[in-house]
This record gives C-alpha cells, sequence and structure tokens, in this order.
C-alpha cells in the first residue's frame, strides 16, 4: 500500500542507475548547506551530489527517464518494468538512507565534541589552569549569558559539552568559566 507520508525523489544516470532522494531527511531540505545524500538503489550506498549538479543531464527524473526511451520501445519496456519494481522496495530504501544517515550524523558530531575539546584543552592551557576533562550536558541549564567573555561571539545552543571544573557549557572557542573572574 502507498505511504502517502513519505517524500522521495526517484531518478535515474547513466552512472548510479536508479537512485532515490528521501526528503524527510534534513540534508534533503532546500536550505542545507551540504549536499544532497542520494541512495544507489543497487548497492545501497548514500552518496552526495552538490544542489547546482541535481539536474538533467545526468540527474533525471525517472518518469522523464523512461518516456525520453520512446524511440526505443523495447528498452523502454525494460526500464519500465525495472522501475516498477524498484518502487515497491521504497520503504526498504528509505529505511536503509535513515539508518545510513544516523551514522553520519553520529560521526560528525563525535568529531565535532573531540575538536571542541581540543580547543577546549588549549584555552586553559593559556590561562595555565588544569584539564580536568569534559562531561556531556545530560539536561540544558539556563545560562545567564548569551554571549561568550572570551570571544564575545553569542553561544551556540548546539554545544553539549560541559568543564568538569566549572561547570559551564563550553564555547565552540573552546572557553568555559574557567578563569572569566580573573581576567575581567
Ligand atoms: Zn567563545
Ligand atoms: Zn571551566
Amino acid at each position: 500500500m502507498a505511504d502517502t507520508t513519505r517524500d522521495t525523489w526517484w531518478g535515474y544516470t547513466e552512472e548510479h542507475g536508479w537512485i532515490i532522494l528521501d526528503r524527510t531527511i534534513e540534508r534533503n531540505v532546500a536550505g542545507a548547506s551540504k549536499g544532497l545524500l542520494f541512495l544507489r538503489c543497487s548497492d545501497l550506498k548514500l552518496f552526495e551530489v552538490d544542489w547546482d549538479e541535481w539536474c538533467p543531464p545526468p540527474y533525471f527524473y525517472a518518469p522523464n527517464y523512461i518516456e525520453s526511451l520512446k524511440s526505443n520501445p523495447s528498452k523502454q519496456a525494460v526500464a519500465s518494468a525495472e522501475f516498477n519494481a524498484i518502487k515497491t522496495q521504497e520503504p526498504k530504501f528509505c529505511d536503509e538512507i535513515h539508518r545510513q544517515y544516523k551514522d553520519i550524523m553520529e560521526a560528525e558530531s563525535k568529531k565535532k565534541r573531540q575538536e571542541l575539546e581540543k580547543k577546549h584543552r588549549t584555552f586553559l592551557e593559556s590561562k595555565n589552569i588544569i584539564y580536568r576533562g569534559v562531561s556531556c550536558v545530560s539536561e540544558k541549564k539556563h545560562t545567564r549569558v548569551t554571549h561568550c567573555w572570551n570571544c564575545k561571539n553569542p553561544l551556540d545552543n548546539s554545544i553539549d559539552l560541559e568543564c568538569k571544573s566549572c561547570g559551564w557549557i563550553l564555547c565552540s572557542c573552546g572557553a568555559c568559566g574557567c578563569g572569566y573572574n580573573k581576567t575581567i
């Protein structure tokens, strides 16, 4: 049965064959800063395409691709049968996209945390303060400050690491509350 809550785009390219784009993942919504993630149906591999490149050729909308084969009826019949068969597996493809996307997002946030932790160490070293580690913020605390005292930039709400010494949520520059009173 057709699932009307799905929002997908089916396509065909000479290089990849049948491909599917799931617009329910953040990366595939207009305005996302990174490229689109398509799934190649033949081997269930996600691959990235720049927004600018997503147009024919090489990225044909599947029904248009089939339509374009009308001068070759036998090829068109094969393509049409292939597409109809593959479309019935849409839920499987969408699940696969979401599974792989989750892994990508987890790897990215892990990398972001590691980079921030390194900046935090460097920040503390520059202030001659001992590094006592960072921990994940389990629940968002209300913070009085909206700007970082060190770099003056607005604090990034997506950061969920805090300094074990002072309990402040880290700024993207690596600063916490350590050294705050001494310098101001
Ligand atoms: Zn800062
Ligand atoms: Zn601190």
